[in-house]
């Protein structure tokens, strides 16, 4: 009998809900305690410092090293107080993680004691001896050592003993080696190309913010069972397990009475959240059993995606205080829903206008209308690249599977602003003349009352408008949303410039503004049609009907990242300042290599798995049968035993040929891993990888779920999904 098995399920039957005492306190007190926020910046600078740092954050004015010694002082106070005793540069690596090396703050004296030190050298660069790190050859080829350095716009916070400082992470020949450098450029360049478009229509804005609203998916398992799944362990998925007879079929868990230990979970979750000043706000089961939800107020999108990085490290701790795992994984289980991260985004003046949202006056509708319109054509000409952007070995498993979005990006519009649209396309110049107020009439008339309704969805839409707001539904629950936002924001900020220039030319040409920019837009819209899909994405037609209309149909991931290379993304990351060719290179470098190593792990699990659990038991079992066949001879007439043992004689023939055709799967699989290995240009193997091992998982994994289904489930020794899913 599978001791672990049935140990670690009774265990975890046992388990009490770890009860979070409630806080005396209110959250708007402990909101942002471990945070050096601008109280805090207010409170430990000097004046002059204070108000030089807040010139640097809010208008990237330059630092000097005076500021810098002054702000880490302050800093330091400040730690040392909340009880802080280390510091580190905190970094997105492209691992997809979080990286951080912890220096204790104590230097000598000189006279034999200690003091603790924390100076502006510190606090603006680090050499962490990163060379592990991915880099796609960057640091080999220039022999560089990477840095990080300060990210004054994102605050440094505490987690622990230890003060954490965001920062980007580079060579020192200036290639970014991270996710946040090109973010940071990324959001710079969509800043300008916006004011300078909002100038048309309102000459006060100074600066325009891009804002993220993630929504974060992930499910929760009990750890014993999770110990007891070497998959699960090792890799962050299943990579076998028959579907539990009750799943998601009736969608009683969706939005449902949440589970007490979860709750628990839940809320020493958003204590700690909130203390680091992660506003989250919503949480609710999600479709799949065990699986859940957490979003927070938006915010500007280099915090907000600080703030992700920091949930799902907070999630990982935290769970494990409450005897559960948290899978991040986009895909833990087959045959139940993935995880996505669904990133709402759009931008925002600092006058206080969101740009994608209707307005109450005709130029305010007029500047929501170019704003949407561009931010189409973005996506229409960058729609490859943005697939690429949240393509990975893990999020492949939950695109395109009738449950998140398709492997193809399009936009849902809904139906009233498709009709704005449409109207706008096909009315001809005169009657959207808007020289002077009066020539408005028309058209623009009618726009001032739109109510553009939020509630118009449609699940199946990568990227969806919602209001005032893009939803870029196709992120994966364990992506660095950066990865997205870079691409996206890059491509608008691009279109933007783009539109600029065009509509600038013509009113140099003697043209109206207004009409120069309908006209603009006009022209946009027809050119961008084929982004615009307001059907059902999980249908067959639509397949077929995206190729027709010239979009990126491609589904193999290692050929999806060949979009990063094309002219078109070259040309716009390097005009954006946003990634240079080099750049570009090394990352698909790092992605290529990244995902043929994810499947080469997952690879050798199932096959260890098939030999040392899976083949073992069924055989162990159908020997068991064996023997009572032999019985029943001895017992029983010839003919009657023949008739009695008939059954168990399929049985044990059915075990041979599930048990043949496993170690059979498997030792090819060794073998095409094997050739595979031996290709040196990293997108070929990966290729290799992706075309030969992949469907080579599946084949193994099908068998061995059938044998899930004949085998003694007292000898089955790895925890099944009903145990997984339904046990909390
Ligand atoms: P849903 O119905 O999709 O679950 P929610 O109202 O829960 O929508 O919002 C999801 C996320 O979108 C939240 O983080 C929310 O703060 C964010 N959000 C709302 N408005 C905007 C906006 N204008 N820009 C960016 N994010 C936004
Ligand atoms: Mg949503």
């Amino acid at each position: 009998m599978s001791k672990l098995r049935f140990r670690v399920v009774e265990a975890a039957f046992e388990k009490k809900a770890a009860e979070v005492p409630a806080s005396t306190e209110r959250p708007a007190t402990y909101f942002g305690s471990l945070v050096f926020n601008r109280q805090k910046m207010f409170k430990y600078l000097p004046e002059k410092a204070y108000a030089k740092l807040i010139d640097c954050i809010d208008n990237n004015a330059p630092l000097d090293r005076e500021t810098a010694n002054a702000t880490a002082a302050g800093m330091k106070k400040w730690a040392l107080e909340m009880g802080a005793t280390h510091y580190t540069h905190w970094f997105h690596p492209l691992t997809e993680g979080t990286a951080e090396k912890h220096d204790a703050f104590v230097e000598h004296d000189g006279k034999g004691g200690m003091i603790e030190e924390f100076s502006g050298k510190l606090l603006i660069q680090q050499e962490p001896d990163a060379s592990s790190f991915p880099n796609g050859g960057i640091r080999n080829t220039f022999e560089a050592r990477g840095y990080s350095a300060w990210d004054p716009s994102s605050p440094a916070f505490i987690v622990g003993d230890t003060l954490c400082i965001p920062t980007i992470f580079i060579a020192y020949t200036g290639e970014s080696l991270d996710y946040k450098a090109p973010l940071l450029k990324a959001l710079e360049a969509v800043n300008k190309a916006a004011v300078d478009v909002c100038h048309y229509f309102n000459e006060d804005v100074k600066k325009v913010y891009s804002y993220l609203g993630w929504e974060q998916e992930y499910f929760l398992v009990d750890e014993g069972l999770y110990a007891a799944r070497p998959d699960l362990l090792l890799t962050g998925r299943t990579l076998m397990g028959h579907e539990s007879s009750k799943n998601q079929q009736l969608e009683d868990h969706y939005f449902g009475a949440i589970p007490t230990r979860v709750m628990e979970f839940m809320k020493d979750l958003e204590i700690e959240a909130l203390k680091l000043g992660i506003p989250v706000k919503t949480r609710h089961n999600e479709v799949a059993p065990n699986q859940f939800e957490l979003a927070p107020i938006f915010e500007e999108c280099n915090l907000a995606n600080d703030h992700n990085l920091l949930i799902m490290a907070l999630m990982r701790k935290i769970s494990r205080k409450h005897g559960f795992r948290v899978l991040l994984h986009e895909k833990p289980f087959k045959g139940v829903n993935g995880s996505g991260k669904h990133n709402n985004w759009s931008l925002g003046t600092d006058t206080g206008i969101l740009l994608m949202a209707p307005g109450k006056t005709p130029e305010d509708n007029l500047r929501f209308i170019t704003f949407v319109v561009n931010v189409l054509k973005a996506v229409y000409i960058h729609n490859a690249l943005l697939k690429a952007s949240i393509s990975s070995a893990t999020n492949a498993h939950r695109l395109g599977a009738n449950e998140a979005p398709p492997a193809i990006i399009s936009s849902f519009l809904g139906s009233q602003l498709s009709a704005v649209l449409d109207h706008l396309e096909k009315s001809d110049s005169e009657n959207f003349n808007l020289a002077g107020k009066q020539g408005m009439k028309l058209d623009i008339a009618r726009i001032p009352e739109l109510q553009i309704d939020n509630t118009d969805r449609n699940r199946t839409s990568p990227f969806a408008f919602t209001g005032n707001r893009f939803e870029f539904r196709a992120v994966g629950s364990s992506a660095n949303c950066a990865s997205a936002m870079l691409a996206l924001n890059a491509a608008v900020a691009d279109q933007l410039k783009h539109f600029k220039t065009t509509v600038d030319t013509k009113i140099a040409e003697g043209k109206d503004k207004f009409t120069a920019i309908i006209d603009q837009l006009r022209k946009d819209i027809k050119e961008c049609k084929a982004i615009h899909f307001d059907g059902n994405g999980y249908s067959d037609e639509w397949k077929a009907e995206a190729i027709r209309r010239g979009l990126d149909c491609e589904t193999s991931v290692p050929l999806i990242f060949d979009a990063y290379l094309k002219d078109s993304s070259v040309k716009m990351f390097e005009s954006t300042g946003v990634m240079t060719r080099k750049e570009l290179e090394a990352r698909n470098e790092v992605k290529w290599e990244t995902y043929t190593k994810k499947i080469q792990i997952e690879a050798r699990v199932l096959g260890d798995l098939a030999m040392n659990h899976i083949i073992p038991m069924a055989t162990k079992y159908q020997s068991s049968l064996i023997d009572n066949v032999y019985k029943m001879k001895d017992l029983f007439p010839t003919e009657k035993a023949v008739h009695l043992s008939s059954k168990n004689l399929e049985i044990i023939e059915d075990i041979a040929n599930h048990t043949i055709f496993i170690k059979e799967k498997v030792d090819e699989m060794v073998n095409a891993r094997k050739k595979a290995n031996k290709i040196e240009n990293e997108r070929e193997k990966a290729i290799a990888y992706h075309d030969t091992i992949v469907p080579m998982l599946e084949a193994i994994r099908y068998h061995i779920d059938k044998l899930e289904l004949v085998v003694d489930d007292q000898m089955w020794t790895l925890p099944k999904y009903r145990e997984l899913l339904f046990i909390r």
